[in-house]
């Protein structure tokens, strides 16, 4: 039979770059597009929602359908008005590579299968190992689909190492500004709820260390195990590094786990105001990096580097019948032995070709450029009677409300006034800009990660939101 998905080399050609093409041209264009993409179920249902088709119909078609209602209903991460969660401004080069990885269907799970890629993921790891000051020979890791499964992946070896396979008294300690992952994974796990201790912060949004360890201590007298600490180096919320010194010597004098969560803030050790921000990040046991984020790769990348590389084979290793022909030698390391999944997409691939084509100095330069855009912001804010600076340009992150000296408003309508402020550049699609909570405030959030970024796009957006706010107190008035 010849294989019903066969195309000609004219076909294949002819489909692909029509698709480079399209990938080109978006992200050449991106600043004559908005970021922001709203669209209902219903909305969408009605574009999409049909039978599996049983019959055929030409690729050509289905891309031109693809391009015309697929792409435009979906949020430009990359584009440099994109300031809200974590955006993802990636690069061409890791783009492509991820094409490459895909094309050539390579399984990144055992040695056998494609040394290559074992190989890349060894070498990048090793590059990590030595940027984050890891022991390069003992140290090791694995790429996962990001920071959840990094995290996970650390946690799960954490216990393992930690407390075999009795973790009924067990207890887990993190604060209130860690990522919500943190916690998904210790349910996963199965832990209880009363195992897990979530530490109030101070007011710089670190964990607090006094109550920290009057928890540690409390959960001893009770004859609890506490068995592991997650900090967080660049929370989410404000960029804000917990005191990773005083956390290592905490678990080092308890004997507990020591687990970074770097997901976000983790890339910034590249510039020279993250290596201070981030002081004791080499502490960690295991550190979680997302390389989707911060390192400008595109989706999905996430990272977990460990101390010793033992601890993930202790963890993950099974050794079933089918597999053993791969086995192999301790030092051509089969990843699936490292982590949770077998087949594996080639992710090392698009790190190794973009860090090989832009080299670390342009990353350097762009994480330095990207943190001092945020303070730039942050003295713009303050310069300002309207603006209210909620907490201070942190690893590229600022929160900031709009709070009009002169305005005479409540808690609660500063709370609605930010609010409908979001909402309307939202609506607007020309930013996407959101809020979030501190200290019971909603505040207007600005991740600033994305090299395309320039003051004037702050400028622009701050001020739509100044004629939002004055049609909103406007209304207001008019309504009293
Ligand atoms: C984004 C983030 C995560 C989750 O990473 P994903 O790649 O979205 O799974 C975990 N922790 C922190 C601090 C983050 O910012």
């Amino acid at each position: 039979m010849k294989s019903p998905f066969e195309m000609t080399q004219t076909e294949m050609t002819s489909f692909g770059y029509k698709i480079v093409d399209e990938i080109v041209q978006h992200y050449t264009s991106l600043n004559t597009k908005k970021p922001v993409s709203k669209a209902s179920r219903t909305e969408m249902d009605a574009l999409f929602l049909q039978e599996a088709p049983e019959q055929s119909m030409p690729a050509e078609d289905v891309l031109r359908f693809v391009m015309k209602n697929v792409i435009p209903n979906s949020n430009i991460s990359t584009h440099p008005k994109s300031f809200s969660f974590v955006p993802s401004p990636s690069n061409f080069v890791s783009i492509m590579a991820d094409a490459l990885a895909t094309g050539f269907n390579i399984f990144s799970g055992g040695w056998m299968l494609a040394p290559a890629a074992a190989e890349l993921e060894i070498v990048t790891m090793n590059w990590l190992l030595k940027i984050f000051d890891f022991p390069v020979k003992r140290g090791g890791g694995i790429y996962t689909s990001g920071g959840s499964l990094a995290n996970l992946t650390a946690i799960t070896t954490a216990r393992r190492i930690k407390c075999g396979d009795d973790f009924s008294d067990a207890i887990i300690y993190l604060s209130d500004q860690a990522h919500s992952s943190n916690i998904k994974a210790i349910r996963i796990l199965g832990f209880q709820k009363h195992q897990i201790r979530i530490i109030p912060t101070d007011n710089e949004f670190k964990i607090s260390i006094n109550k920290l360890k009057n928890e540690i201590a409390k959960d001893k007298l009770h004859g609890k195990k506490p068995f592991c600490i997650i900090a967080t180096a660049g929370t989410t919320n404000t960029g804000s590094v917990d005191s990773l010194d005083s956390i290592a010597l905490i678990c080092e004098q308890e004997n507990l786990w020591f687990h970074i969560d770097a997901a976000y803030g983790g890339a910034a050790i590249l510039s020279e105001k993250g290596k201070i921000a981030l002081k004791g990040i080499e502490k960690a046991d295991s550190l979680t990096v997302d390389p989707h984020k911060w390192f400008f790769q595109p989706y999905e990348i996430g990272c977990l580097l460990v101390k010793d590389k033992s601890w993930l084979s202790n963890t993950f290793s099974e050794k079933p019948e089918y597999l053993k022909d791969i086995e192999g030698n301790e030092s051509e390391i089969n990843f699936y032995d490292y982590g949770i999944q077998l087949t594996r997409r080639f992710r090392a691939l698009k790190f190794y070709m973009s860090i090989k084509t832009f080299g670390l100095l342009a990353f350097r330069k762009a994480i330095s450029y990207n943190i001092d855009l945020a303070e730039e912001t942050e003295l713009l804010l303050r310069k300002s009677a309207n603006w209210e600076v909620i907490s201070s340009a942190t690893l590229a992150i600022i929160n900031f409300r709009y709070h009009p000296l002169d305005g005479f408003l409540s808690e609660k309508e500063l709370d609605v006034l930010n609010q409908k402020i979001s909402e309307k550049v939202i609506e607007s699609k020309e930013a996407l800009l959101v809020t979030t909570i501190l200290q019971n405030q909603v505040v207007i959030r600005m991740c600033l990660i994305n090299p395309n970024t320039t003051l004037q796009h702050v400028k622009d957006t701050l001020e739509q939101c100044e004629l939002f706010a004055r049609e909103i107190l406007k209304d207001w008035t008019k309504i009293s």
